[in-house]
């Protein structure tokens, strides 16, 4: 009973933000594209630690980024 859904009507825009766990204050927030759309950026909310990245070219992405 598993099925999947795709809607491939149309290409799939890279997505706007992903998560990201800042293990420094533990806190979650999302990190979102940068206007060049090359890197995603997030700041951590309490000590302003500020983590980029990347977006790779081969769009091997993950949805999860943890930041020591
Ligand atoms: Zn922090």
């Amino acid at each position: 009973m598993t099925r999947r859904q795709y809607n491939s009507s149309e290409p799939r825009p890279r997505r706007e933000y992903v998560g990201v766990h800042f293990k420094c204050c533990k806190v979650y927030v999302h990190a979102y594209l940068n206007q060049e759309r090359t890197a995603y950026v997030a700041y951590c909310p309490k000590c302003a630690g500020k983590m980029t990245i990347e977006i790779r070219p081969d769009g091997s992405d993950s949805r999860f980024f943890e930041a020591t």
